[in-house]
């Protein structure tokens, strides 16, 4: 059995194979650490045409996503103990480091993704939480799903090579990582810091502190004194 299922319902099933060409996503499916399950909204889709919107009642423009096709995709989905229900809007809260974290102990997150002008108001009593990845308005909640199951299934054990990079990155407190250098040790009379080569563990591990409130200062600055952000 797999350690996490991601159960998705949308419009647009086809918009997940991008999930099979992200790597470190591609390798967790392979070895059976998540699962994936989409649901298409198309198939409880209403009447002949299998209607899933229509006209919003008060006038206004595009359409709304019915209720029933929805909640009866809901329905149709085996629950785990561990469930959450999450709605993609771009009026919910906004997703941080921390909502990944404290959902990767669950079984299961059921994701429901909008489409056209939002959905029927009556669809947010299926969720448990509303997410939105930021402020700004996309065509469909679907790369807002492959987004959340992309930065979840890197927090599950054994989907990283190495737990350890997990540790020290950006977001995992309210500081951002320090920065990273690899080889040549001069790329075009850009020098690697002195102290990187030194071998001396304990000097790199104070100037990687530093580099960090630094970086974090220079960057994002709001992000210090955030007590939302300590986890
Ligand atoms: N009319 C709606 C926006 C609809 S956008 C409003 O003003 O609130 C269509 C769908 O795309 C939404 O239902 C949602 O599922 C998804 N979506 C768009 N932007 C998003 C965001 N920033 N975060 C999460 N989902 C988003």
């Amino acid at each position: 059995m797999s350690i996490f299922n991601f159960d998705v319902i949308t419009l647009f099933p086809k918009a997940f194979e991008l999930i099979n060409n992200l790597g470190v996503l591609t390798r967790a499916l392979d070895k059976n650490l998540i699962d994936l399950n989409l649901h298409d909204l198309r198939k409880y889709g209403e009447g002949s045409y299998r209607q899933v919107d229509d006209k919003p009642y008060g006038g206004g423009a595009g359409m709304v996503l019915k209720p029933g096709p929805i909640f009866k995709a809901h329905e149709s989905i085996n629950k785990f103990p561990k469930s959450k229900t999450l709605l993609m809007t771009p009026q919910g809260k906004v997703l941080k480091q921390k909502d990944l974290l404290r959902w990767s102990t669950l079984d299961q997150i059921i994701i429901i993704c909008g489409q056209y002008e939002g959905f029927d108001e009556r669809v947010r009593s299926l969720a448990d939480e509303e997410i939105s990845i930021g402020d700004y308005v996309l065509s469909g909640g679907e790369i807002p799903a492959i987004t959340i199951i992309n930065g979840l299934t890197r927090l599950l054990p054994g989907v990283l090579g190495d737990p350890n990079s997990l540790k020290d990155e950006s977001h995992n407190s309210s500081l951002l990582e320090y920065p990273q250098y690899t080889r040549p040790k001069t790329f075009r009379d850009m020098q690697v810091p002195d102290i990187l080569l030194s071998g001396n563990h304990e000097e790199i591990k104070a100037w990687r502190n530093q580099k960090m409130r630094d970086n974090t200062l220079e960057k994002r600055k709001d992000l210090i004194n955030d007590k939302d952000k300590k986890i």
